[in-house]
Formats: C-alpha cells, structure tokens, sequence
C-alpha cells in the first residue's frame, strides 16, 4: 500500500502559492505501532487556516519545513489498528494531512458517529467549521429578533451555517457573497433574506439598501473590502464577531477597514478561536444535527478529486472558486455507493 502526500518543497512567499512550491511523494504506507493507525484517507478537508501553516504559522499539528507532508483535517476509514479503541473499517476524522494512507496516532483521530449525517460533514457542517459558525454567532453576534445580521463569505462553510443560526434565531440576514449564483444559493436554498456580491463596484450601497436600519451583528469571515463597506453601516453598540480574514490571507497589500464606524457607533469586536471551544462539540453535533433532520439547516458541499489536484482546489478557495465546503476525495466511500 502506497501512501501518496503532498509535501512542502519550501515556505511559499507571501501572496499566490506557486506548485513549484510543493511535490507529490509517494512511500510505502507505515505499518502501525502501539496506539497507532492506518487509515485510507476518502475526504481531505481544505480550509484557510491552512494558508497560514504556509507562510510559516506553526499552528498545531508540527511547524512547516521542506520535506513536511500539507497539514489539514480528513475523513478516513480505519485499515488496521495497534490501539484498542479504533478497528478496521471504523470511520475517523483527524488532523491527518493531504495524504492517502498516513500512520497516526490513536489520540490525533475521532471515531465518526454516522448517524448524524453523512461521514464528510464531520469535517464540513457537523465539524470545525460549524462549531466556529455556532459559537462566534451564538456567543458574539447574539442574534435575535428584530435584528439585521450581515454575514461575509456567506455561501462558504462557516458563513452558510452562520447565517443560518441568525436565521433560525428570527434575526434578518444578509449575506455577501462572490458571485449571483453564490447569491442565489444564499437567499433560496440557505434562507436568507438578501445577499450581495461583494465584486460589485456599488456593494456599500447595494448594502445600505438591504439594511436599512443598519447591521446590528456582523460575522466576518473576510476582513479587507468587504469589512470596509460593512463597518459605516454598523448600528449603535453593533457587534462584530471576527472569525477570519480570508480576503488578506493570501495578499499581502489586502488592507481592513477604517476603525471609526467601530468608534462612532460604539460598537464591539471581539475575535475568538474554534480551538478554545473544542470540549462543546457535542452540544453543537446535538444542536445542528437536530435542525438538520427538521430540514431547518442546509449544507453544500464542493468535490475535487485526486490527491494530486488538492493544491489547486487550495488555491480557488483562497480566490472564492469553491461554492460550499471544500473537500478532496482522494478515495472512495463506501457509504456513498
Ligand atoms: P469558505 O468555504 O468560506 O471559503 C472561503 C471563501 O472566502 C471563498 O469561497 C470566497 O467566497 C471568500 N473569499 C475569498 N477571497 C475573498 C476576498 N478577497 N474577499 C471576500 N471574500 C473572499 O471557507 P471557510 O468557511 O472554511 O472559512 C471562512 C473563514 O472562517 C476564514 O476566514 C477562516 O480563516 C475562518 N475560520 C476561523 C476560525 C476561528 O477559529 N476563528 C475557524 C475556522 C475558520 P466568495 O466567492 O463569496 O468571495
């Protein structure tokens, strides 16, 4: 069994990603040892935070160096086990990487309770990306009643489920998004009251139509831009959840907005990391699961295939060419025959 991996030839210089930066390798894949796996990966996650391993984060899994497999988080099926709490054919999720066959430890992956929801949510709409949409909306935006809430990157996989909460918690959602087939999704099959696209010439008053009474919360996913027309809308003592800046991630010169609409309107920011809140994912699993099976909470997911295309589909999310949460397949899954 072959394990094929996308490894980093060196550190990317900031802006674009070029593939002369990265190489497929292939290695026989490693048998297990004690509290260890094999696992045949079937969906690679790809998501931003990503881009900042990239550039030199050491975020969490091991610090980027030449040599060193992607990191990122993967669906994948358990081959064979040296740990008694995982066994073959069970279905994980973990920070395994960009690869198809890695070796891990028992601790880095999470058995898959199917029973939720199709196995690639776990990384998608039941995963981290709901759980940063559940609690940045929930504890920050406070949405409610009466309340205009704007979300960016709103087709995307944590803006499509933030809306969704405000929606379902009676506020008026508006969402921003990169394209009128993005808007449309966003306003008919996700439910939300308008959207706007964010490449229009005229989005601070295409925005200032829609809210008229000003933005009570904004969940910001994207900084730059678009946090620039949204911020003179803020109404007084608006909040503004900062989950993310993916409009600046992969451009240097990408520049947020002006601070006076925060001032003037004496309005709150407040970041927040998914990773402090990791211990409340059953809650969350509980909460979004059950307005999924009321048909209250919709999920898109958008499919690359080949572990060999998995730093070009990278690359469209990083330029809004993703419509819904983006996954990899790099192998098949038996519960999609
Ligand atoms: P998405 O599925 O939303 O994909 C990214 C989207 O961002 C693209 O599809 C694109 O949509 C939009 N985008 C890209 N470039 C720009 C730009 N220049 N201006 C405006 N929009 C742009 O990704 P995720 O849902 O995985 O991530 C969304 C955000 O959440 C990211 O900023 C991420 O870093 C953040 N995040 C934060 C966490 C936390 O703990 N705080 C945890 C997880 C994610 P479009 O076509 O609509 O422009």
């Amino acid at each position: 069994m072959i394990n094929r991996q996308v490894q980093l030839v060196r550190l990317p210089a900031p802006g674009n990603l070029s593939p002369a930066d990265f190489k497929v390798a292939e290695s026989p894949a490693a048998k297990p040892g004690n509290g260890e796996a094999l696992l045949r990966t079937i969906y690679v996650s790809l998501d931003p935070y990503v881009r900042g391993w990239m550039g030199g984060i050491d975020n969490y899994v091991y610090p980027p160096a030449p040599g060193r497999t992607v990191i990122g988080r993967a669906v994948s099926e358990v081959v064979e086990s040296a740990d008694p709490r995982f066994k073959p054919g069970d279905f994980v999720f973990g920070e395994t990487g960009w690869n198809t066959h890695p070796t891990v430890k028992a601790e880095a992956i999470e058995k898959i309770d199917a029973s939720l929801g199709p196995i690639s949510t776990a990384v998608g709409v039941l995963g981290s990306p709901g759980l940063t949409a559940w609690v940045g909306m929930l504890d920050i935006g406070k949405p409610a009643p009466g309340d205009t809430v704007v979300v960016s990157a709103a087709a995307g996989a944590v803006g499509s489920v933030a809306g969704q909460i405000a929606r379902i918690r009676g506020a008026r959602v508006v969402g921003i998004a990169g394209s009128p087939d993005k808007c449309d999704f966003v306003v008919k099959d996700l439910g939300f009251d308008a959207c706007v696209n964010h490449r229009s010439a005229s989005l601070g008053d295409d925005l200032a139509k829609v809210c008229p009474n000003g933005i009570n919360a904004y969940f910001d996913n994207t900084g730059g831009a678009t946090t620039r027309a949204v911020f003179p809308l803020l109404a007084k003592r608006a909040r503004v959840v900062l989950c993310g800046l993916v409009a600046e991630y992969n451009d240097p010169n990408a520049s947020g907005p002006s601070l006076k609409g925060i001032l003037y309107k004496q309005a709150s920011i407040q970041a927040f990391s998914v990773r402090d809140n990791l211990h409340r994912m059953p809650e969350f699993r509980r909460e979004v699961s059950g307005w999924m099976k009321a048909g209250q909470m919709r999920f898109r997911e958008d499919l690359a295939h080949g572990i060999e295309n998995t730093l070009t589909a990278f690359q469209g999310l990083l330029e809004g060419r993703n419509f819904g949460k983006l996954l990899v397949q790099v192998g098949e899954d038996p519960t999609r025959r």
